[in-house]
């Protein structure tokens, strides 16, 4: 027999892993499904198919438990939740949160109660929701419509709200930036995400600053949206910060007319927001890193995001397409200097939208079931 080892390198997901770095105390049980330790995967089919000039990675999101980054902001809302006597959560959600409070709610044993807009969530997203037993309630309405409810009943019923506008969630989904630091020894040049409701982007950029250990940067609109909570420990894990890159769908940009939108309209559900909650401080962690934000067309979309499937094994629902289709259009411009490191995050899974891989996909080909018929397709597509 061998001998028991004296710690365990099992991985129990990131409020076990940077406890001390999150406001959660020390005692408290984290409600956690292993979230986290996401794949950051090296891109070289592209790259090479594209003659890009940088070195490109994604933060491939999707593996997290229940398809998205949301898990990163829930295990830790969730958490708190629980450790404040709440029974049960809500949220408003164009799915991956409705998915997440589902299934975190269950671990928990809360009800959870997720309001999303009828005919506009993506299929798997809505499975989630229903197979972990959630209460959900379709609205004749959108995502921001819903958004405005979730707030005001939150403070009209005994449920804790676990949007973004929850400080906890920002504070679990600022661990991206420490993971992408601890894997390339270093913060990126640049970083790009998709921007929805624009939690994220403010959680990518508290993550940086606390990593490169700013404490200037606490004062900022950024950091203040954390309430205090933020933790700069004394060992600092990168120099510098990256430049971040928000994208958004062209139909539901408030962040490129710098206004918002009353009826935002895309492909990918998960970023067709108008209103985003997290607006002041996205704008200041985008100004703070010298970013800035660019708008793509659902079909840029749809074609990056077959183009990440087919070239390099990579399948994300089209929200997260928009990082990479987004930073093609701002490489063909010319906007980045050439030799860098780009890390996007690829925020949810493709299996969660299957209606759309479906219809931009090829159709399987029928034949009969007999050697020579199968034989004639093999070496007709054989490359
Ligand atoms: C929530 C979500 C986004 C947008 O994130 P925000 O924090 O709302 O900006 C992007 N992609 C996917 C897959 C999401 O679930």
């Amino acid at each position: 027999m061998t001998p028991k080892q004296p710690f365990s390198l099992h991985y129990t997901g990131l409020i076990d892993k940077y406890r001390e770095r999150l406001p959660i105390a020390p005692g408290v049980p984290a409600v956690s499904l292993g979230e986290g330790g996401t794949p950051l995967v090296k891109l070289h089919n592209l790259i090479q198919f594209l003659a890009l000039e940088i070195d490109l990675y994604v933060k491939y999101e999707g593996a997290n438990p229940t398809g998205s980054f949301k898990d990163r902001g829930m295990t830790v809302a969730v958490t708190q939740a629980v450790d404040e006597g709440s029974r049960a959560i809500i949220c408003a959600s164009t799915g991956n949160t409705s998915a997440a409070a589902a299934a975190y709610a269950a671990r928990a044993g809360l009800t959870a109660f997720v309001i999303i807009p009828e005919g506009n969530i993506a299929l798997g997203k809505l499975a989630q929701a229903m197979m972990h037993g959630a209460k959900v309630i379709q609205i004749k309405g959108n995502f921001d419509q819903g958004m405005a409810l979730v707030k005001s009943l939150a403070d009209a019923a005994p449920v804790t709200l676990v949007n973004s506008v929850n400080p906890f969630r920002l504070q679990g989904q600022k661990t991206i930036a420490f993971e992408v630091v601890e894997a390339l020894g270093r913060a990126p040049d640049y970083h790009c995400l998709p921007v929805g409701n624009a939690g994220n982007i403010t959680a990518h950029w508290i993550g940086y600053c606390e990593a490169a250990g700013v404490p200037g940067e606490r004062t900022t609109a950024a950091c203040a949206y954390c309430k205090g909570q933020c933790r700069f420990v004394s060992d600092r894990l990168t120099e510098k910060r990256p430049v971040l890159l928000g994208y958004q769908a062209e139909g539901a940009a408030p962040f490129l007319s710098n206004a918002f939108v009353d009826n935002p309209e895309t492909v990918a559900t998960a970023i067709r927001i108008g209103r985003p909650q997290s607006w002041e401080s996205a704008w200041t962690a985008s100004r703070e890193s010298g970013g800035w934000f660019t708008g793509v067309s659902d079909e840029q979309i749809l074609h990056a995001q077959k183009m990440l499937a087919e070239k390099e094994g990579i399948f994300c629902e089209p929200a997260s397409a928009a990082s990479i289709a987004g930073l093609l259009v701002d490489l063909e411009q010319g906007r980045l200097i050439p030799g860098s490191t780009v890390v996007c995050t690829v925020t949810g899974h493709g299996l969660k939208d299957p209606d759309t891989a479906i219809s931009s996909s090829a159709k399987p080909m029928t034949v009969a079931a007999e050697e020579g018929a199968v034989k004639a397709i093999i070496l007709d597509n054989i490359g």
